[in-house]
């Protein structure tokens, strides 16, 4: 069973160590075992304090992330390019404080709606640096996931293919592939295909629904997307992601268009995802024996 985790901005977007501690009792309570934190300001919070209380609920972390266009890795401007580097090194180190194994999420361009194409000489500075940071992460023991979204959010990287590809291109090997299915249910041909692609190459999977709300009252058909990370043997943390107007952090909540509110009762939408992914896992392992035992 793999174990699970949750988006800390089901409960709050918030950073003060009242919000931190919240979303950690709840999420432990409700029986996950890995809460994500995106954008860890450490001049905002105490990380020695935090990681001690994270230790006293056993609860593991992710840290996720988004480049802002003045720190995109992928632009032709040098001086933004080292301001990127600059930036994913300090996450790495906060992961790293914080007793992290994993950095997720858009670490390859901005997090934004581009108006322009992206280009060779761009991807090469990406690649270029994330080669740096894949070595620094290295030595921090921490783990590089590069989190493909849909065109929306990034020029660069859409599909799990062109994942695969940078990532060979990049040639460290601690980068991994971030999956999540709200963004293949928009790019990949076919979601569970991309996920046998992606092979041991999957370093962290996201579970979010189509309107990103409620899992299953959405459009994803989820049976196809479980038997595959069950054949990929990916034994890793699936954690759960959600938005809603509810909960409203300034750059993230604008930036994924999350406009309207798809629930106010968190507690009951994260027990719900909770029993719901239980639910997926359990059915791919008895599909599976169908199929395998004679
Ligand atoms: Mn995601």
């Amino acid at each position: 069973m793999n174990p699970m985790g949750i988006h800390a901005f089901v409960w709050s977007a918030g950073s003060t160590p009242e919000d931190l501690s919240r979303a950690l009792d709840h999420s432990s309570a409700l029986g996950y075992s890995l809460i994500e934190f995106p954008r860890l300001d450490p001049k905002k919070f105490d990380v020695p304090a935090f990681a001690q209380s994270l230790k006293a609920v056993t609860m593991g972390i992710a840290v996720t992330m988004g480049l802002q266009p003045s720190a995109d890795i992928s632009s032709e401007d040098a001086a933004v390019v080292a301001t990127g580097e600059q930036v994913l090194r300090e996450a790495v180190s906060v992961a790293r404080d914080l007793g992290a194994q994993k950095l997720g999420g858009i670490l390859f361009s901005a997090h934004d709606k581009y108006m322009t194409m992206p280009t060779a000489r761009g991807r090469q500075n990406s690649i270029d640096t994330l080669r740096k940071v894949a070595r620094y992460g290295a030595e921090a023991g921490v783990t590089i996931n590069l989190e493909i979204v849909n065109r929306f959010e990034s020029n660069l990287l859409n599909t799990t293919a062109q994942g695969l590809a940078f990532i060979a291109d990049i040639g460290e090997p601690n980068v991994y592939l971030h999956l999540d299915t709200f963004h293949m249910n928009i790019e990949e041909a076919n979601p569970a295909d991309a996920i046998r692609a992606a092979g041991d190459r999957l370093g962290y999977f996201h579970v979010g629904e189509s309107n990103r709300g409620f899992l299953g009252a959405g459009t994803i058909d989820y049976a196809p997307i479980f038997d595959a990370l069950l054949d990929n043997g990916y034994a890793d943390t699936i954690t759960f992601e959600s938005f809603s107007s509810a909960v409203v952090d300034k750059d993230l909540s604008i930036i994924t268009g999350i406009w309207r509110n798809t629930w106010d009762d968190n507690v009951a939408l994260a027990r719900h995802a909770k029993a719901f992914i239980q639910d997926q896992m359990d059915s791919a392992a008895r599909r599976r024996r169908i199929t395998r035992t004679p």
